[in-house]
């Protein structure tokens, strides 16, 4: 195999590093490993410049369902880009709108009948976090101002979300600029004691949730949290009873429950969405990410006709959630996200899921007895290996080493696109992998292992 980032590639890298600035990145890393320019896409594979390819084990940051250059929903764009691209979606609508939210209502929790929609997760986030405020404003319940979240969580960059988030690496630089929030503890069970079960862990953290709702109910607007999987937070899973629980407390304290499925919605935990597997409908659902398979930026905010009528007014009275994005409700975006639910009604998605997942189990499975390997957890198509320096005690390497960046290279060379966060390998792919491409990923997932502990 040719070397990474021979001359082909390098042009483009030394063009890209004059002038772009990329997203979660110190920008000097690339002094020595210059960014890879893809050429193409297809399926589960990415080409550079040369002609290497690589299995896109982590769907492009967890977006893509159906793999690359997808023939139908390229089709379903092209037709709808002859039509019509862009319209504004104050004071008019048009047909993909309009059928993405009649799915979105019929696919999701029940109960949820309303859809607004934004351009990214965060967006989503911040109008969740807004509408859930303003709805105790026009019900006159001006006093609940303030948010739970939960340790570990993620919610995005904007500065409402981040705010709500508790990944100190993106967040304490910020800390200034951001409302005070409540923080519970994480019912992650990384944290249970030796022989307790992740269910009788989940259900002791609902105890400390249940605690600070009862000091804090009367002037908190929601909680909100990610269901089930804590995906920036290192991929750290919990029990569902934790969720079923939260429902109930969020019922009887009048609080509003936040479900940021931007991450694991669309089939990534196994169900369709991730509240599904504790039987739950949020008052707010967040989605993007997958919502247009991977392909543009879309969000949505799904919530009950109970909120909904809160705002529902005369204008003087001046009640109406008047929040906007210049490209919200695109029809490009929005035909995407329909053709990817085709995509779901068409095939068993779910069905063949469960056949990946448990392929991948039985891949990850000798990766538990490796000394440095602390867990392998699997949520789903999320299967994650947590590394340490001493596993008796669960011991970290010094994060200053970056030894993460060891797998993903490693895994570059023997193509495939691995990116660790933090002491934490995960797997993630795009649902249409083959039983023999996820070998080639745990193959290398495997040696990049050896490479980090090395
Ligand atoms: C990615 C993510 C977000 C933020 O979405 P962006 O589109 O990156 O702004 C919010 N919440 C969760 C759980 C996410 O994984």
């Amino acid at each position: 195999m040719k070397p990474l980032n021979d001359a082909g590639n390098l042009a483009w890298a030394q063009r890209d590093l004059r002038h772009l600035w990329h997203p979660c990145t110190q920008m000097k890393d690339h002094e020595r490993f210059p960014p890879v320019p893809v050429r193409r896409g297809q399926g589960v594979w990415l080409e550079d410049f040369e002609g290497h390819r690589f299995i896109d084990a982590i769907s492009s940051w967890w977006v893509n369902l159906f793999g690359h250059a997808h023939p139908q929903i390229n089709a379903a764009l092209r037709e709808q880009m002859e039509t019509l691209e862009h319209v504004i979606l104050a004071g008019f609508t048009h047909a993909p709108a309009v059928e993405l939210a009649e799915r979105l209502a019929r696919i999701t929790p029940a109960g949820l009948n309303r859809c607004f929609f934004a351009d990214n997760g965060s967006s989503a986030i911040e109008v969740a976090l807004k509408m859930s405020f303003h709805y105790w404003q026009n019900r006159g319940q001006g006093q609940k101002t303030r948010f739970i979240t939960l340790e570990n969580s993620y919610h995005g960059e904007t500065l409402g979300a981040l705010a709500v988030g508790n990944v100190e690496l993106y967040k304490d630089t910020y800390a200034p600029l951001l409302m005070p929030t409540l923080t519970a503890p994480s019912p992650d069970s990384w944290h249970r004691a030796e022989g307790e079960s992740a269910e009788a862990f989940a259900l002791r953290r609902l105890e400390d949730m249940r605690a600070l709702l009862e000091a804090h109910a009367h002037e908190t607007a929601a909680v909100i949290v990610e269901p089930l999987v804590q995906c920036a937070g290192n991929m750290r899973m919990y029990h569902p009873a934790y969720l079923t629980g939260l429902r109930q407390l969020c019922d009887r304290h009048e609080v509003h429950l936040i479900a940021d499925e931007i991450a694991v919605g669309f089939g990534r935990t196994g169900s369709l969405f991730a509240c599904e597997q504790a039987g739950i409908s949020p008052d707010f659902l967040c989605l993007s990410k997958g919502l247009t398979g991977g392909y543009l930026p879309l969000s949505a905010v799904l919530t009950t006709d109970m909120v909904y009528e809160a705002f529902y007014d005369d204008y003087t009275r001046l009640t109406a959630f008047l929040h906007s994005h210049s490209y919200t409700g695109n029809p490009l975006a929005c035909r995407a996200a329909l053709a990817t639910l085709d995509l779901f009604e068409q095939q068993p998605v779910l069905e063949t899921n469960r056949e990946l997942a448990r392929h991948m189990a039985r891949l990850a499975a000798p990766l538990a007895e490796h000394p440095h390997v602390a867990e392998v957890r699997q949520q789903g198509m999320i299967l994650a290996v947590e590394l340490v320096a001493d596993k008796a005690r669960r011991l970290h390497h010094d994060w200053r080493e970056r030894r993460g960046l060891r797998i993903h290279r490693k895994a570059l060379e023997m193509g495939v696109l691995l990116r660790p966060l933090g002491p934490v390998a995960y797997v993630m792919p795009p649902y249409v992998i083959t039983p023999e491409e996820l070998e080639q990923v745990f193959a290398a997932l495997t040696a990049g292992i050896e490479a980090y502990v090395e």
